[in-house]
């Protein structure tokens, strides 16, 4: 798990945000545009004015800041991240869906396959739900195919030397 991604203890929502936004190095401007909401609602969210989240602002925040939606509905609400959303990541690459993961994959320093070195994920790409079962091929919330992780990666890599935010 990432660790450093998870809501520490009394975090408020903005203070999240923008600790997220700033280890990405991104400027306001820049996560308003990769997560599609307004530069306005974003500073409103920052600046501790907005504290609810729509389903759709979280979800499109989620993405913009790789952290599954688990994560920022769990600050909204105030609550503790539970240790079974956090725990589980694979690679998209070498994990066959369906079979038991490396145990190394989650340890909590692991950031990189130690087989390929590819970016190790925890949560489904399409909608932010966090990976809780291996026995699943498929994202039980939006029917992504886990394996398309690696599809989806380069495409968003590619997205991004266009400097080009819409999807
Ligand atoms: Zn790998
Ligand atoms: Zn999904």
């Amino acid at each position: 798990m990432d660790t450093h991604k998870i809501p520490q203890q009394d975090e408020a929502l903005g203070g999240y945000i923008k600790r997220l936004r700033l280890e990405l190095k991104m400027s306001q401007n820049e996560l308003s545009r990769s997560a599609g909401i307004h530069l306005h609602s974003l500073g409103k969210i920052e600046r501790g004015i907005t504290t609810r989240l729509s389903y759709k602002t979280r979800h499109l925040l989620a993405r913009a800041l790789s952290i599954p939606t688990e994560y920022l509905e769990a600050v909204c609400k105030k609550e503790k991240i539970s240790p079974q959303i956090a725990c589980i990541k694979f690679c998209p690459r070498c994990w066959i869906p369906g079979t038991p993961t490396e145990p190394i994959w989650d340890d909590i320093r692991s950031k990189h396959c130690f087989l390929c070195g590819f970016e190790l994920m925890s949560h489904c790409l399409k909608c932010g739900r966090s990976v809780i079962s291996f026995q699943h091929s498929y994202c039980p919330y939006c029917g992504f195919y886990y394996k398309n992780t690696v599809d989806k990666i380069s495409q968003t890599s590619k997205t991004l030397k266009k400097k080009s935010y819409k999807q």
